[in-house]
């Protein structure tokens, strides 16, 4: 029936209104069900959402229920039912014990304690004890859970510290005692029996203890953005992720699903000869990852610069201790966020000095402040400005303050002196000619390497004379395709657009690294782009000199680039250039990597 009522729900699909990309693909299948042997047409129905971690999956859906204690009958019960009831109430208190145990068995460090702690505190002998005095009194088993579980908070959260932090461990517990009264499902994520695909509208922190990723095959969400908890978990648990997939609803639990989350798709009814080989490959490449340990080099032998975007000295430690070969992208915005006032020459000089001595002897490029906009910082952008992404931002900012700029620059040259390394910097929106000559000027002149961002269009359409005056550039793909779309790139509802794989993006893309290798410039990207595996294939493929990203994207990027040869890297790059939209230009790419 409910395979039947997802069917039905597909026929009943309305264009949404926000493009989805790639089309959707409904085609009819023969599907056999094994109980009747019969064979009956069926379709194939994908879904979209915005892809989070890479990956593919197929395996039985299984939904994280949301139960709420709803009102309750507290009718006095009879006499004579209440010695049943307390029966009741017991095996309903020992499943929810036994089920917590399970899950603390399956998970590992201390969300298995957490889950070994919860299951001995719903077996409590005194907690029992004052459920049973209530129903020996008439008060039916759940409402005598219920009264019960506030009684003991109460006292808890009396006693105060780790005694209060008890009570919302009991309140669960108190919820999943009164879903297994009512024969509700468990709430929260379901006692898996067999690997699976888990989905939900969003996860709870609550529900990520005990996330098991042996059990979970994949992760997707109705709601939630690339930040959500749920990403945030995915990404830390290595789990195959999308989320804000608007139709999930119509996905029944324990249908077999097929994930792939680097499209951002889910499919209902697809060929099992398919999908499997492809899953199966799939598991073979993130083991790849998994034992990849640098540098980066092509199939074909020729190497590849991978670099790391920081934004203090601790995330530039962390990068030196892995893959990184130096930093490509250290937003330094970033650590002056919560200041209330411009930090004096050398408390910016010990800032920086930190990110350089991470990287002794290695490149580091240094972006001057990129400030405004989503990236407010006290005292160096206006307050407010009715379009901030279209205002004064990057090096803008230089208009309202021109000592901002050459202030940091000083501090950054102090703090090169100490670095024997190779100190690059790199100025974020520039936009016009007489600024890169003006800002090439004052970098040189303190010793340092002069570089530029090409974030702005008109960056990436005058290239070929930026590039005649300065070092290197370095392309910030997440600006790029937010200015080259006219999309706001906080905002979810325009993925479709603020997708680097739009091929008007990748032709600029295209034009810059080509105007790089004429001129042998470097021509280097930063932004998000970077740490797409495919499309890092692609950007070599056009020239793109180096690729930074964040540093646990590097041993991904890194393993895709050693499967491939740098004719295929060429052939990807020529292709998606003409491409149709986003979706196919990664379609396009893929077939030209040789990747299914
Ligand atoms: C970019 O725009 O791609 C970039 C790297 O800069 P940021 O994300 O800091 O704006
Ligand atoms: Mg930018």
């Amino acid at each position: 029936m409910e395979l039947v009522a997802a069917r039905q729900q597909q026929s009943d699909h309305q264009p949404s209104l926000i493009p989805l990309d790639p089309p959707k693909s409904e085609t009819l299948l023969p599907v056999r069900f094994i109980s009747t042997g019969k064979v009956i047409m069926s379709t194939e129905k994908t879904i979209y959402g915005t892809p989070v971690v890479n990956g593919l999956a197929y395996a039985p859906a299984a939904w994280v229920s949301r139960f709420q204690i709803p009102k309750l009958d507290a009718t006095p019960l009879p006499e004579s039912e209440r010695e049943t009831e307390t029966t009741r109430f017991d095996q309903a208190a020992a499943t929810v014990s036994a089920r917590l145990a399970a899950r603390a068995k399956q998970a590992v460090g201390t969300a298995s304690d957490v889950l070994a702690a919860q299951s001995e505190l719903s077996a409590d002998p005194g907690y029992r004890q004052m459920v049973h005095q209530a129903i020996k009194a008439g008060t039916p088993a759940a409402v005598a859970a219920l009264q019960t579980t506030e009684k003991f908070c109460a006292m808890f959260e009396k006693a105060g510290g780790l005694m209060a932090e008890r009570t919302t461990d009991l309140r669960d517990i108190c919820t999943r005692v009164v879903a297994e009264l009512l024969g509700e499902p468990e709430p929260g994520v379901p006692q898996l029996r067999e690997p699976s695909v888990l989905l939900a509208d969003d996860l709870a922190p609550a529900d990520t203890a005990g996330l098991n990723p042996e059990m979970i095959l994949a992760l997707v969400t109705e709601q939630g953005g690339s930040t959500s908890h749920t990403s945030i978990i995915a990404r830390q648990l290595g789990i195959p992720c999308i989320v804000a997939m608007r139709e999930l609803g119509c996905v029944p639990p324990g249908e077999k699903v097929f994930v792939d989350a680097s499209l951002g798709s889910l499919t209902l009814g697809a060929p099992v000869h398919e999908v499997l080989p492809r899953v199966e490959a799939d598991v073979r490449a993130r083991e790849a990852i998994r034992n990849w340990a640098g540098p980066a080099r092509l199939a074909s032998g020729e190497e590849v610069e991978l670099l790391a975007n920081v934004q203090d000295g601790a995330g530039a430690q962390k990068a030196a201790s892995g893959y990184a070969q130096g930093v490509g992208l250290f937003r330094t915005e970033l650590c002056f966020l919560d200041s209330t006032h411009e930090p004096t020459l050398d408390e910016q000089a010990a800032v920086y000095c930190e990110v350089l001595t991470a990287f002794p002897n290695q490149k580091v490029v240094t972006r001057t402040l990129d400030s405004g906009s989503d990236k407010p910082i006290a005292w160096a952008t206006l307050e407010q400005e009715p379009n901030p992404a279209l205002g004064v931002r990057g090096l803008r900012t230089t208009g309202l303050n021109q000592g901002l700029f050459t202030r940091q620059l000083d501090a950054i040259a102090a703090a090169s002196k100490q670095h024997s390394g190779k100190n690059w910097v790199m100025v974020p929106m520039v936009s016009t000619l007489p600024e890169v000559k003006w800002v090439t000027k004052l970098i040189r002149e303190r010793g340092l390497v002069a570089g530029i961002m090409v974030e702005v269009p008109a960056a990436a359409i005058m290239i070929d004379h930026f590039l005649e005056e300065v070092d290197f550039v370095s392309i910030g793909t997440n600006d790029l395709t937010q200015y080259v779309m006219a999309a706001d790139r906080m905002n979810a509802n325009l993925a479709t657009y603020t997708d680097s794989w739009q091929p008007a993006v990748l032709t600029l893309i295209a034009r810059v690294a080509r105007v790089g290798q004429e001129k042998g410039k470097p021509v280097g990207v930063c932004g998000e782009a970077a740490a797409d595996p495919v499309l890092a294939c692609v950007l070599i493929g056009m020239g793109v000199t180096s690729l930074s990203m964040a540093a646990t994207a590097i041993p991904g990027v890194g393993a895709q680039l050693g499967a491939v040869t740098l004719d295929q890297c060429q052939a990807a790059a020529a292709v998606v250039l003409q491409a149709a939209d986003a979706g196919d230009a990664r379609a396009r790419a893929r077939r030209a990597l040789g990747l299914r």
